[in-house]
């Protein structure tokens, strides 16, 4: 499978690895949309939340208390978005399960 996130995951592809534990990797976007972007990914390939079925629960649950952890390591805990895109069609490029972390600017509502 030729699944850039999964390369990086594996280390096969080098990335700005900010957070890792034994499910879960964060790692800076290489196109950031704002002062602070992360990728917060699972270790295991998904493709999408879409493709997560009740077993991915914990593994969900991990991600988004990995992403209060590493805003508040970022000291920008006061005020962050996380957001994942879900299908091409809400702009998901990469084809493996990924939530972006935001901060750094004022967030505009609804994004686009
Ligand atoms: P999305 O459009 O929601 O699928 O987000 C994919 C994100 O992955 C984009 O923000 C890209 O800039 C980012 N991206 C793609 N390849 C890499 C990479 N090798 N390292 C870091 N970020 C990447």
């Amino acid at each position: 499978m030729d699944c850039i996130f999964c390369k990086i995951a594996s280390g096969e592809t080098e990335a700005s690895i900010i957070y890792e534990d034994e499910d879960i990797l964060a790692f800076k976007d290489l196109n950031p949309q704002a002062p602070t972007h992360i990728l917060i990914i699972p270790k295991k390939h998904i493709e999408s939340l879409s493709a997560c079925s009740q077993e991915d629960s914990a593994l969900l649950g991990n991600i988004q208390t990995a992403a209060a952890k590493i805003a508040k390591e970022l000291n920008v805990s006061e005020a962050f978005r996380l957001v994942t895109n879900n299908g091409a069609k809400a702009g998901q490029s990469v084809k493996h399960l990924h939530y972006h972390l935001l901060a750094g600017r004022r967030m505009m509502w609804p994004p686009g």
